[in-house]
């Protein structure tokens, strides 16, 4: 057997690969069935043959962020801005639960109307209706998130997006590595369920960065990971360049369920958005969680994180039937709990 594929297989029982190692395995192409195979191994040994169905409200587009990636920027004058009133997205909450979903994504852009006062009505209103809760609303103080994690949250979703720093700078003007980090470490300490990841295949990103990106999430005990493909959006500063791939998103992806077997990782819409069948490739390669969008449908056009995104032309009860009935065809079943991460 090669040096990889011992690698590959001591990583699946050791839970452990040095930055070198990932970036070997990273670069190289020939084993990525025993990578993908392995990786789906240690998902189903871990965390079972259940998939999570997690429903995501986008509940505003308003961002006061320039992301160079990301559609939503406030600079992109091109975006037909809205923002759901409290009521609208306690609705949708009501929908996914008569989906049976038992988990609700709230995500926004960092929308500075949205005050302590709204979030943790909205919350408490979505804790009574007997649902997990996510946000996924960007960079708050300490205390915001305390008033949050008070008021009901359980999760947060807050991608590292790139653990290289000079590339972390070029793209998020007036932001900082260092403030994103301490969001992280200060939703940990309150408790929450913290979600990280990375964006794959961004301008200038090495498989190095990469491999440090998964040692990341290794260090910070991520007890979610989400990892996307870069999808170049118009009128973006990026708007011209390559998009990631696919494979590098599920490579990264298969690294992250071998060095943190318990966690739950999504097979993300980006995925499927770069190849039909995305995301059940994904849950064939470590992936546990699927994530449909329950956002009204005039508000899920504008929501363009990325162009073309997967299921936009399909009804939120369409899209859950499919994604479902895609599930059980590779012989998954659906979860009926929380999707906690089993500690
Ligand atoms: N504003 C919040 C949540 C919404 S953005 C935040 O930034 O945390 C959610 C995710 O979309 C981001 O974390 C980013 O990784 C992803 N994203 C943004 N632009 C993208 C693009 N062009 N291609 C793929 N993913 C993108
Ligand atoms: Fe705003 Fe999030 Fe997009 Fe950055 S990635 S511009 S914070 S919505």
């Amino acid at each position: 057997m090669t040096d990889i594929v011992n690698l590959i297989h001591k990583a699946g029982e050791s839970s452990c690969l040095t930055a070198e190692e990932l970036t070997k395995i990273l670069k190289d192409n020939t084993f990525n069935d025993v990578l993908f195979e392995t990786a789906d191994n240690v998902r189903q040994k871990n965390v079972g043959d259940e998939v999570h169905l997690r429903g995501l409200i986008e509940f505003s587009n308003i961002c006061r962020c320039n992301c160079f990636y990301c559609g939503l920027r406030k600079d992109n004058r091109s975006v037909q801005r809205y923002r759901m009133r409290a009521e609208e997205i306690i609705a949708l909450a009501q929908t996914a639960r008569e989906f049976g979903y038992k988990t609700v994504v709230l995500q926004s852009g960092e929308d500075a109307f949205f005050d302590i006062d709204t979030i943790c009505r909205i919350i408490k209103s979505i804790k009574e209706l007997g649902l997990a809760l996510t946000l996924s609303i960007g960079e708050k103080s300490y205390k915001e998130y305390e008033a949050y994690k008070h008021a009901g949250a359980d999760r947060y979703l807050l991608r590292i997006e790139t653990t290289d720093k000079r590339l972390y700078k070029k793209l998020h003007p007036s932001m900082s590595y260092e403030n994103r980090k301490r969001c992280l470490n200060d939703l940990k300490s309150l408790g929450y369920e913290v979600g990280t990841g990375c964006l794959v295949g961004l301008p200038q990103q090495s498989d190095e960065s990469l491999a440090q990106d998964i040692l990341f999430f290794k260090e910070l005990n991520a007890d979610m990971v989400g990892l996307g493909p870069f999808i170049p959006c118009p009128d973006t500063p990026l708007q011209n360049t390559a998009a990631g791939t696919l494979i590098k998103a599920l490579k990264v992806m298969a690294l992250t369920r071998l060095l943190l077997p318990d966690i739950n990782i999504p097979a993300t819409t980006a995925m499927e958005t770069l190849q039909e069948n995305g995301r059940l490739i994904a849950l064939k390669s470590g992936a546990n969680v699927v994530m449909p969008d329950v956002t009204s449908e005039d508000c899920k056009q504008k929501y363009t994180i990325y162009p073309g995104k997967a299921g936009l032309n399909n009804t939120a009860l369409d899209y859950k039937n499919t994604i479902v009935k895609n599930i059980e065809s590779i012989g998954r079943t659906i979860s009926t709990g929380y999707g906690f991460r089993k500690k």
